[in-house]
């Protein structure tokens, strides 16, 4: 393993991976990803894979509209099929109160471009017409969302960027972080130290207790979230559903298989990421409200992940305040699948050039020093 690098990025998800690659495009080379386990042994390997631009904060609308640019090229250009299905996602709201929410969701998203509708229960009935219409009262649709393969994205990014000579440090724990005056100047690992020129904090989950490790306090929280697979059918559904009613949401795989997850209002903050009954029981029958004909179906496996959960459910990127080589990229609440390969081209940009977007500035650790306004549609 080198002993030093330009850049040294922990964690090799999806975030990790996407910047690497995009580092590595710009001809920064000298970059190694130091990952505990193996790449997607995080939340990547773990999530439903679903990419919606249907967001309630500008930031959130603007990182996912940019990164769809990106999804819809990325097989070409990673050389691997992604298994992107741009089918849409059916929103699905069960009171006036939700569909109230909706309804301003869609005015800002249409103003920053997006092509979302609001839908009556009979037009949703048309995009999903499994759906049981009786149960909604509203709806909305963007064609352009989509979903992929977590697994197919991590692995076609890594390819490119291990052949431009960036380096992935498997089974490597980052264990400590020498700050000397306003720089990291050593990262300690299971396999030794090295000294890094910027260090990208992209642990998921873990990432509190790596910015612990400099003396940096991030107010993010990792939740459980489960989720389960069904037996493989013939394909029949390209768009993905969800509800701001009850936080489900559920996709078809390219496979044929049913993959989805509900969240849990009691879930604590902790590293459990055990698999529960009540999951099942609930997902089953929230699942079955909305489309019971999939009642046929077993379910093969369930697993769960952890979402790190900041308090406006944003992420945090950027410079870190009082360290300058210390760079965050954490924080997705549970949406950093389908952001990060915009999330990685603004920090590629910033490592590069120096530059700061705004969108970096708006995201950034500072902003909790103040009051915000926080994303509202916390589902999948
Ligand atoms: C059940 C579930 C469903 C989800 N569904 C969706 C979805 O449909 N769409 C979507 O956009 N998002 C979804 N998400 C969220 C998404 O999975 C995450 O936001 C995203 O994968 C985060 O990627 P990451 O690379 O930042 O972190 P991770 O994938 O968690 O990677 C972090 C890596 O850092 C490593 N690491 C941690 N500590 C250290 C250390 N000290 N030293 C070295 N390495 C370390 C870990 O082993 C891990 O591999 C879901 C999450 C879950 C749990």
């Amino acid at each position: 393993m080198k002993r030093s690098a330009d850049v040294v990025i922990i964690g090799a998800g999806v975030t990790g991976a996407a910047l690497a690659y995009e580092l590595a495009r710009r001809g920064i080379h000298d970059v190694m990803i130091l990952e505990r386990r193996f790449p997607c042994a995080g939340a990547t390997g773990r999530c439903g894979g679903g990419i919606r631009q249907q967001f309630t904060t500008p930031h959130n609308i603007r990182l996912a509209m940019e990164s769809v640019k990106r999804y819809e090229v990325l097989s070409e250009e990673l050389g691997v099929d992604i298994e992107f299905i741009q089918g849409g996602y059916l929103i699905l709201a069960e009171t006036r109160e939700e569909t109230e929410a909706l309804c301003k969701a869609v005015a800002l998203q249409n103003d920053l471009g997006l092509p979302s509708t609001l839908l009556t229960p009979e037009e949703a009935k048309r995009v999903f017409p499994l759906l049981d219409e009786t149960v909604i009262v509203g709806a909305t649709y963007c064609p352009t969302d989509g979903h992929a393969n977590p697994f197919r994205v991590v692995k076609g990014y890594l390819h490119r960027a291990r052949e431009h000579g960036v380096s992935v440090e498997k089974f490597t724990q980052v264990i400590g972080l020498e700050v000397k005056g306003e720089r990291i100047v050593e990262v300690r690992t299971s396999r030794g130290n090295i000294s890094p020129g910027v260090v990208v904090n992209a642990a998921g989950a873990w990432s509190r207790e790596v910015a612990r490790m400099a003396g940096v306090e991030l107010p993010n929280e990792p939740v459980r979230h489960e989720i389960a697979i069904t037996e493989p059918v013939k394909f029949f559904m390209e768009v993905m559903v969800i509800s701001i009613h009850n936080g489900i949401y559920f996709s078809q795989t390219k496979e044929g298989q049913i993959i989805g997850g509900i969240g849990d209002p009691e879930e604590r903050p902790g590293y459990n990421i055990t698999s529960s009954l009540k999951f099942l029981r609930n997902f089953a029958r929230e699942l079955l409200r909305y489309a019971p004909a999939l009642g046929q179906l077993s379910v093969l496996r369930q697993w769960a992940g952890l979402y790190d959960v900041t308090p406006d459910a944003q992420p945090v990127l950027g410079p870190t305040p009082g360290l300058e080589n210390f760079i965050q990229a954490n924080g997705y609440s549970g949406h950093g699948f389908m952001i990060a390969p915009a999330v990685a081209r603004h920090l590629a940009d910033h490592i590069e050039k120096g530059v700061r977007s705004e969108i970096l500035d708006k995201l950034s650790l500072e902003r909790f020093k103040e009051e915000i306004r926080g994303e509202a549609f916390v589902v999948g």
